[in-house]
């Protein structure tokens, strides 16, 4: 995808001139059409911005060539209202996977306070004990195969 003119992702908020966060956070992605007050809204967004968001499930279609985001507009507004954990702005999509821990992060923020990802969970520091008991959780999907971004 091919997107010329500088867009904001919906989660980060970062360009997507800036150059550095598309190394880390993946290509651009969108746009996704969202009502947002009687109004049409396009929203752009990084790809591991989304792709950890816990409501998210990625599908590619080797076929079409096409790739997919479910539940992405629910996760834009939810994510709308959450304020990161660590920066304190709002879009943090990431949630613990812990429901009653109430953190939230951006992608970056969640490395960068040291949460464990095991896709498609993401645990914040305090909780990460519970992902050793890897029966405690299920796998929403299974793109172990994935690459993830290395810091
Ligand atoms: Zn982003
Ligand atoms: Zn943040
Ligand atoms: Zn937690």
């Amino acid at each position: 995808m091919l997107i010329v003119n500088e867009v904001f992702c919906v989660f980060c908020k970062k360009s997507s001139k800036d150059d550095y966060f598309l190394r880390k956070t993946g290509e651009i992605h969108g746009p996704v059409k969202c009502l947002d007050k009687n109004k049409v809204v396009e929203y752009f967004f990084h790809f591991y911005c989304a792709f950890w968001a816990p409501m998210v499930t990625y599908t590619f279609d080797e076929e079409k060539n096409t790739d997919d985001f479910t539940k992405i507009k629910e996760t834009i507004a939810l994510a709308k209202k959450l304020p990161c954990h660590v920066c304190k702005q709002r879009g943090a999509a990431l949630g613990c996977w812990y429901k009653k821990c109430k953190k939230s992060f951006h992608y970056l923020c969640a490395k960068q306070a040291k949460c464990f990802f095991d896709h498609p969970n993401v645990f914040c520091e305090a909780h990460l004990d519970l992902s050793e008991n890897k029966k405690n959780y299920k796998r929403k999907n299974s793109v172990d195969s994935f690459s993830t971004v290395e810091n």
